[in-house]
């Protein structure tokens, strides 16, 4: 396992470039999570410098990045220019850095450019502190002007690829694979591992206990959250595994304070879907706080509460 260190740029009261009321520190923040959750996804560590609307100064983020002896460091930007007409992506690395970064910082652009949308602008070198500063092979990536319109247009509409090109672009610059469905491959894989066991036991699921995060691990959840629905709402559906619009229907929004099996099916997605989180069937501050980030990685409308919508992205 990796230890990657995503850097939303900016922050709090420096919101990066602004385009009316569209700061790039949101913007940033967005796709870092969303990288966060596809790096962990395949197994690797990630620590963010931010994961809220906070200021952290330059130096601080290097010193994140030096203390958790990252592997790689990437920060997440976007671009802008007087001229609205500019547009693309590009990524820095610092002047004077060893060869193996600009292969890094080539392999983040080629796969943002193949996600779609932006232009290739090439990989650019300059003199910037979280890159100066960080000891890991480090790259800033311009994820597109927020000065474009165009490229905001393609930012949203795409910024799941990205997430994942992003992802794809470090697996490969540390020599690792990427494996295409949804990885399988929790960070924490006894945890993982445990879920299992207990779908097993509670439910029959009769998956084998490898720790990764499959469709039949996927389904046994679907299976479990039916069972639950059946027994505690009479809600008469066949327990088959398929998420489907009777299913849908029948979800009640689970929020703070609830205890009970369905709550242990939430976590578990949650915790499958890249969250760190306990997995003990209480509704607490740590879940609710997992759902809102997620809620909000998904464009829900992030209440904290987990309805059908959310289970319906959750099983995605
Ligand atoms: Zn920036």
């Amino acid at each position: 396992m990796k230890t990657i260190v995503l850097d939303a740029g900016h922050g709090g009261y420096d919101y990066g470039a602004v385009n009316g009321t569209r700061y790039e520190k949101d913007d940033n923040l967005r796709l870092a999570r969303l990288v966060a959750a596809d790096l962990r996804r395949q197994g690797q560590k990630v620590v963010m410098t931010r994961d809220s609307d906070i200021f952290i100064p330059l130096l601080e983020r290097s010193i994140i990045s030096n203390n958790n002896n990252a592997d790689m460091f990437v920060s997440l930007h976007r671009n802008a220019f007087i001229n609205p007409n500019a547009n693309g992506a590009e990524t820095y690395i610092q002047i004077n850095s060893p060869p193996q970064n600009t292969r890094y910082a080539e392999n983040i652009l080629n796969e943002i450019v193949k996600a779609g949308g932006l232009v290739n602008r090439g990989v650019k070198s300059n003199n910037l502190s979280v890159l100066r500063n960080t000891r890991a092979p480090a790259v800033l990536v311009e994820t597109g002007f927020i000065s474009n319109a165009q490229d905001n247009a393609d930012f949203d509409a795409h910024i799941d690829a990205y997430a994942a090109a992003v992802t794809r672009g470090i697996l490969q610059s540390l020599g690792l694979p990427y494996n295409p469905n949804g990885g399988g491959y929790p960070a924490n894989r006894e945890l993982a591992a445990k879920i299992q066991r207990g779908l097993n036991q509670t439910y029959n699921a009769g998956l084998s206990v490898d720790g990764i995060y499959g469709a039949k691990t996927k389904r046994a959840l679907v299976r479990a959250l039916q069972t639950e629905l059946n027994e505690v709402y009479n809600a008469r559906l066949s327990a088959d595994g398929i998420f489907g619009a009777k299913t849908k229907n029948a979800v009640r929004p689970l929020k703070r304070g609830a205890k009970n099996n369905s709550v242990y099916v939430l976590q578990a997605l949650l915790f499958f879907n890249g969250y760190n989180i306990s997995v003990d069937g209480v509704y607490g501050a740590e879940t609710e706080n997992a759902v809102r980030v997620f809620q909000q990685t998904r464009k829900l409308s992030a209440d904290g509460i987990a309805g059908a919508n959310t289970f319906e992205e959750l099983f995605k």
